[in-house]
């Protein structure tokens, strides 16, 4: 029976340090968080990240812009908040109204204030290993599998889902401590193949939303399984891989809820201390 890796010890301890890092600063750091338009989902990653914020000692300033803003409107507030020096680091909500191109948003913002580490400038450094801000969720998983304290050097590891904000910075990560990586993605499934690939994994990280896509039955023995997956059936959320098949299988499996989703909004507080640091340095 796998043991459980679940996020929450894990946040505790980032907390902890969070909060020395930012007791020692001259001033509260401030996290400005960009909200456009009506959005439960974003609405909700609001009131948790306000929370998360005010625990550890940061200000989060939020500011409402209307569902009709043009993209131009939208780039010249993150220009006056890129030139404020009291901000450290900035976050614009998704999802974002159709008119407004995320890629283009994602630029604009100061490398160095870009907190969910999505500018290229940031990914780009992902690549040489010397990234300061990982994308959340890419580096949620990371310290879960890190948690296990199991070397990766010539691990097969597979990501099942390729995006931008998961599957490819990550495997960008796994390659940087010698594991072989493989990422599948739709195109995997539909050649036919995610099963040949998912069952060879020691290291299986699926980021994809659909449940029950990873049968339990082909994970490998003793592997270690981190679910990124977030799926609301009926009243309940669920992840990608069928848990309690898997769990006699693997030697470690995050829960869903409770593994990867505690951790993402820790990180993105963790990426604002170090906005904090390096726009002082
Ligand atoms: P996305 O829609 O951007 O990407 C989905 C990926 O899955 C793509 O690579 C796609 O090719 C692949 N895919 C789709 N169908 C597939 C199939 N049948 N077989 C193999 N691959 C397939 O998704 P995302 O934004 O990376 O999110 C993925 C999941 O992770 C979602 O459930 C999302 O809610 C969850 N998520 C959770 C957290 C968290 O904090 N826990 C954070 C981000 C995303």
């Amino acid at each position: 029976m796998a043991k459980l890796l679940e996020g929450k010890p894990i946040a505790d301890k980032i907390k902890e340090e969070i909060r020395q890092q930012v007791a020692a600063m001259a001033m509260k750091p401030v996290l400005a968080s960009i909200l456009v338009g009506e959005n439960a989902g974003a609405a909700s990653y609001v009131r948790s990240q306000a929370k998360a914020a005010e625990s550890l000692g940061i200000e989060y300033q939020l500011h409402k812009l209307g569902e009709d803003s043009t993209e131009a409107h939208l780039v010249d507030f993150i220009k006056k908040l890129d030139s404020n020096k009291s901000v450290a680091g900035i976050i614009v909500q998704m999802p974002l109204p159709k008119q407004i191109d995320y890629k283009k948003i994602s630029q604009c913002i100061l490398p160095e204030k870009d907190i969910e580490g999505m500018h290229p400038a940031n990914i780009g450094k992902i690549l040489f290993g010397k990234a300061k801000l990982l994308p959340c969720t890419a580096a949620s998983a990371m310290a879960l599998i890190n948690s296990t304290g199991v070397d990766l050097y010539g691990k097969e590891a597979v990501i099942v889902g390729h995006s931008e904000i998961v599957g490819k910075p990550l495997s960008l990560l796994l390659l940087d401590k010698f594991a072989t990586v493989t990422v599948c993605h739709i195109g995997t499934s539909e050649a036919g193949k995610l099963e040949e690939h998912v069952k060879k994994a020691e290291v299986l990280v699926v980021a994809v939303g659909k449940a029950g896509l990873i049968k339990g039955e082909l994970v490998k023995e003793g592997a270690i399984v981190v679910d990124v997956g977030i799926n609301r059936v009926g009243d309940k959320i669920v992840g990608d891989v069928e848990f309690e098949a898997a769990e006699k299988r693997a030697s470690y499996i995050t829960p869903v809820p409770g593994g990867v989703g505690p951790l993402t909004v820790t990180m993105l507080m963790r990426n604002l201390v170090e906005a904090a640091k390096l726009q002082l340095a």
